[in-house]
């Protein structure tokens, strides 16, 4: 049986690169690839720091590569092509699949829904046929590596708060999915677009992505009141996953604007709706990230028009074989670190 040395996790807050066998053909529906790039995400700090029943799987849901062999099945794919991956796999004929909600595909239940394996020499991909997307020619790893999860995330943040153009969003913390979202405000036509972040690196790296003010998350509600004469902005995105920088983006969301939450709280039992005293005539909405073909294929097409240039993100670079000290850089948030390019 055919091994890949993948990072695995080994334990509560472990990982360790190990070899995972394969199977020597995928199986139907499957396709084996490998992967010429990936990354570290906040995601695998969640299931590496909080998921007890996920000790053992082979960790990276980001990543690209080419495919090495198809099972049966899959026709929209052959050995050679250059994909990138659904963070999220999906079945493509399910009810959810068929309303084009494939990030909760019903076949691929949480967390088998999750792509496995990416930070590794080879991963498999379930549901192939629909997940992978064949990168175009011209595009090159770098630059189409975000939209198997980030850069999906952050837009869909502000398509699915139905930002009009014009409107004023506030974009509370810019770590790598909240500087997707500043971008793809910035992509979709929002007027004013407002960071929070306090890390100065991420601070100089919102502006370079399209933010026209950033704030720091101290000062931020009162000053956005005051930019935005006590009216509040049209869509506040939430991008950390805390319960106070939730509580802010409510805060700060004008009567009738959307609060649009694509951070993660599973470090956090309960999500206060407090606010300045009420929160009627608001749309909350939340995001899993956008996954399939079509989606990726989208994404793709806006970067390969240069619309979209995502590259400046990738701050770090090390060997895929180098993955554990990956973590330990990306959860210090030291060296003015976004996202760390694995490469074999
Ligand atoms: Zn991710
Ligand atoms: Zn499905």
């Amino acid at each position: 049986m055919p091994t890949s040395l993948t990072c695995v996790k080994t334990g509560q807050h472990q990982v360790a690169m190990t070899q995972v066998p394969y199977p020597d053909e995928p199986g139907p529906c499957q396709a084996l690839v490998r992967t010429t790039l990936a990354t570290v995400c906040g995601s695998d700090m969640h299931i590496v720091d909080e998921s007890p029943q996920l000790v053992g799987v082979p960790m990276g849901h980001e990543a690209v590569g080419v495919v090495a062999a198809v099972g049966a099945g899959v026709t929209a794919f052959k050995p050679g092509d250059r994909v990138a991956a659904s963070c999220l796999v999906c079945c493509g004929y399910c009810d959810r699949c068929m309303e084009g909600n494939h990030s909760v595909c019903q076949t691929f239940a949480s967390p088998a829904n999750l792509l496995f394996g990416g930070q590794g020499e080879y991963f498999m991909v379930n549901g192939a046929q629909t997940s992978l997307a064949r990168i175009p020619d011209g595009l090159d790893d770098d630059q189409v590596l975000f939209v198997t999860d980030i850069m999906s995330t952050g837009f869909a943040a502000i398509e699915r708060a139905e930002l009009r153009m014009g409107d004023t969003v506030a974009v509370f913390a810019q770590g790598p999915v909240g500087l997707c979202a500043t971008a793809g405000a910035r992509t979709f036509g929002a007027g004013l677009v407002i960071a929070v972040e306090g890390i100065p690196e991420r601070q100089a790296m919102a502006k370079r992505l399209g933010a026209d003010i950033v704030l720091d998350p101290a000062e931020a509600v009162t000053k956005i009141m005051e930019i935005t004469n006590g009216r509040g902005v049209d869509v506040a995105v939430e991008a950390l996953g805390n319960p106070a920088t939730f509580t802010s983006a409510c805060a700060v969301t004008r009567f009738g604007g959307t609060v649009s939450s694509v951070g993660v709280y599973s470090a956090f039992p309960e999500l206060p709706l407090a606010t300045t005293g009420t929160f009627i005539h608001r749309k909350l909405v939340t995001t899993l990230c956008p996954v399939g073909t079509d989606r990726l294929g989208r994404l793709m097409a806006l970067i390969g028009s240069g619309r979209v240039d995502l590259r400046p993100l990738i701050t770090h670079s090390m060997k895929i074989s180098e993955t554990p000290a990956a973590y330990d850089l990306f959860r210090s948030k030291k060296e003015g670190v976004l996202k760390i390019a694995l490469r074999p």
